[in-house]
């Protein structure tokens, strides 16, 4: 079977398992997507902690370096050992220049004060509380500095001001050498905020907030414009001689939202938009399904459909190769699918008539039908050829083909509608036969009938023969042959013998020619001679009735084209029936049939016989051409039925007209028609004009 016609509908997908598909699609989308946000977000974390981190590492140098430029300071407020004045000067400047600097002492080395300076811009710090009281803290980071004869840092303490607030300060301690003993100490005390606003600067604090916290998290100063968010913190432990500082850095920058983000937005759209896509994707696949689905139904449909068929389908491409044939194809030929679809040479074509197949078959497949519409013509019409069976049986078969044509509306082959017509072959055969047999048997009646007419018509001609013998016989007999009168008298009975005799055998010729000449040719013959091959018989039975007979024709008569034999049956009958319509109830002067030919139309020619009977009642005219109806006792019913048959084979037709029924007398006008000579001629000349591929080079 055809590829294209054969593909079967997939199986179709179960719809638990297609659901399970598209569930593992969406959900690797989300995990997808997810994964994306996830990722986006978070590197926006990493990248905010690694702010922080940078961000505390310079914060954390940024001290130690201002640390350790304040231990330098200090040790060289001591270079060459200054007076009381200048060294007050000195340490004003540098409390001047800078601002983490609370207060710078020196002690001598029983660690009372010495000297002290504040800085000008907080004012003096023990203020609230003395430095005696508040000294601890120095004191160790003291004891420290002197017994590794190095700057030791104190811890931080907290320094209640006069204003209510207060500071968190821790102190340096420098021990002081003098000629290489120990010679007291400077001490400096440094304001944590302020250190801290002094290190990292405008920039740094802008985004941070930097403070410095205790082990347990107790924040003890802070700097930086905006408070922290708590979120990305950094902590960096500055080891100080003698102690230690705690820096944490916390970012004003919170938890990277998800909604303001422009990365994250763009994730989100570009999802949203994959979410619309695979949406518009799931409906084009749904669509598609649906259309696969009727597809597959129409296909299925126009399979039962065309498997139910008793006609034979067959598609041929341009090479005449069979592509598709469907059951009833393989059925009526005897080949199997694969059997027709192989060879170049189908196996049904009898080898007797292969090469004349053939040759029709490429003057057939050489291209498409050139003129549009002619091939639909020729399918409609069909033709007729011959096929063979497996078991070498030939039987005939009628063929419509009609172009395939694709999508494209390019000729790719042909498809036919084969009609097995062997069985109506037989039909008619056997219908003719019986036609045939009818039509013998009802001449064979007709002459029956008319073998008592021949009896009394012979009888004429019999007795005059048997007078004149007598006559004859009588004259020889007298003795009178030596009568001069006697030679002459005998020829002439002689002569009317011979006369009577010859008409004698014409009566009985008629009636043999009549029941014997039987063959079927069609010839074309004027309407005259119909009728005067039927006259002897006719006007048999005329006169036995005293009926006159009228012939009405034109001059020249019409030709008409006819099997002569049946015709003129016909003609036979129709008078029969109307001389006999006249015998009993018509006057013997009215006892006229008239028979008469006309060219009533260009193709046709009409015969009609009328009589001057009593017409046809109604109840007899509904079932005149019903075989067997008569209403005649010794009637066979047939010569209508017949005559109407006849006619129509010829392609005429028979009626009748009551003529009381037109207003034209009493009677009876029986007419037929037949071609004229004109129309088959005309339709002989149609048939040469046909092209010669046409209907008889149609291939099989
Ligand atoms: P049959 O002559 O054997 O009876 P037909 O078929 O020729 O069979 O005629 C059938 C019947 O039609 C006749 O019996 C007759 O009654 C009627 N019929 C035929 N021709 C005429 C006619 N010209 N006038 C009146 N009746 C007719």
């Amino acid at each position: 079977m055809n590829e294209a016609l054969s593909i079967d509908a997939p199986p179709p997908r179960p719809r638990g398992r297609r659901l399970v598909l598209w569930g593992a699609l969406v959900a690797l989308l989300v995990v997808a997507q997810s994964l994306l946000v996830f990722l986006t977000a978070n590197y926006e974390r990493v990248r905010a902690q690694d702010l922080v981190e940078s961000a505390a590492t310079a914060a954390a140098a940024e001290v130690r370096q201002a640390l350790s430029r304040h231990q330098q300071s200090l040790q060289a407020l001591q270079w060459n050992d200054p007076g009381a004045a200048r060294w007050r000067s000195e340490a004003a400047t540098l409390l001047h220049s800078r601002r983490d600097l609370m207060r710078i002492e020196r002690r001598d080395p029983r660690m009372h004060i010495a000297d002290a300076v504040d800085s000008p811009y907080q004012g003096p710090v023990f203020t609230r509380i003395a430095r005696e009281d508040i000294e601890l803290e120095a004191q160790l980071a003291c004891a420290g500095a002197l017994r590794l004869a190095a700057p030791a840092f104190s811890r931080s303490y907290f320094v209640p001001l006069s204003d209510g607030l207060g500071l968190e300060v821790m102190d340096l301690c420098v021990p002081l050498q003098r000629a290489g003993q120990p010679d007291g100490v400077v001490i400096a005390t440094l304001a944590l905020g302020r250190l801290l606003e002094e290190s990292v600067g405008a920039e740094m604090s802008r985004g941070h907030e930097f403070s410095f916290i205790e082990g347990d998290g107790t924040r003890l100063a802070r700097a930086g414009a905006r408070r922290g968010a708590g979120v990305f913190v950094a902590e960096r432990v500055i080891d100080l001689p003698g102690q230690g500082l705690q820096l944490r850095v916390d970012s004003a920058v919170g938890s990277p939202s998800l909604i303001p983000n422009l990365a994250v937005a763009l994730v989100f759209g570009l999802s949203l938009a994959l979410a619309v896509v695979v949406g518009l994707l799931v409906r084009d696949v749904r669509r598609r399904a649906g259309a696969e689905a009727r597809l597959a139904e129409a296909l299925s449909f126009r399979k039962a459909m065309e498997d139910s068929l008793v006609t034979g389908l067959r598609a041929r491409d341009l090479s005449g190769r069979i592509t598709h044939v469907n059951p009833a194809f393989c059925e009526m030929v005897g080949f199997g699918e694969a059997e027709l679809m192989g060879p170049s040479t189908p196996p049904y074509w009898p080898p007797e008539l292969a090469a004349d197949y053939a040759r029709r078959q490429s003057v057939r497949l050489g291209g498409p039908p050139a003129v549009p519409g002619r091939s639909t013509q020729e399918a409609r019409a069909g033709f007729e050829t011959i096929f063979m069976r497996r078991n070498g049986e030939r039987f005939p078969v009628l063929i419509f083909e009609a172009p395939l044509v694709d999508g494209q509306g390019r000729h790719t082959g042909w498809m036919s509608s084969v009609l097995d017509v062997s069985a109506q072959r037989r039909v008619e055969e056997l219908s003719r036969q019986q036609q045939e047999r009818l039509q013998a048997t009802a001449r064979l009646a007709t002459v029956g009938e008319m073998a008592s007419l021949l009896s009394h018509e012979l009888n004429q001609p019999l007795a005059a023969i048997a007078s004149y013998a007598a006559g004859s016989l009588n004259l020889l007999e007298a003795g009178r042959p030596a009568d001069p009168e006697a030679p002459a008298m005998l020829r002439q009975a002689a002569q009317r013998i011979a006369e009577q005799a010859e008409r004698a055998g014409r009566v009985i010729k008629s009636v043999h020619d009549f029941v014997r000449r039987r063959e079927q040719a069609r010839e074309a013959v004027r309407a005259d001679v119909l009728f005067d091959a039927v006259m002897p018989l006719v006007r048999l039975q005329a006169r036995k009735s005293g009926t006159r007979i009228e012939l009405d024709l034109p001059d020249p008569p019409p030709r008409v084209v006819c099997d002569r034999t049946m015709v003129e049956q016909v003609l036979l009958n129709l008078t029969r029936n109307g001389i006999q319509a006249m015998e009993t109830n018509t006057e013997l002067a009215d006892r006229v049939l008239t028979l008469r030919a006309r060219q009533t139309h260009e193709r046709w020619v009409t015969f009609s016989v009328v009589d001057r009977g009593p017409g046809i009642a109604d109840d007899v005219a509904t079932r005149l051409f019903t075989p067997f109806f008569t209403t005649r006792s010794e009637g066979m019913g047939l010569g209508l039925s017949l005559c109407r048959t006849v006619i129509e084979q010829h392609g005429g037709a028979l009626d009748f007209v009551n003529l009381a029924s037109v207003g034209t007398g009493l009677g009876t006008e029986f007419r037929f028609t037949l071609p004229s000579e004109a129309r088959e001629r005309a339709a002989a000349a149609a048939l040469a004009a046909e092209p010669p591929d046409a209907a008889a080079e149609l291939p099989s």
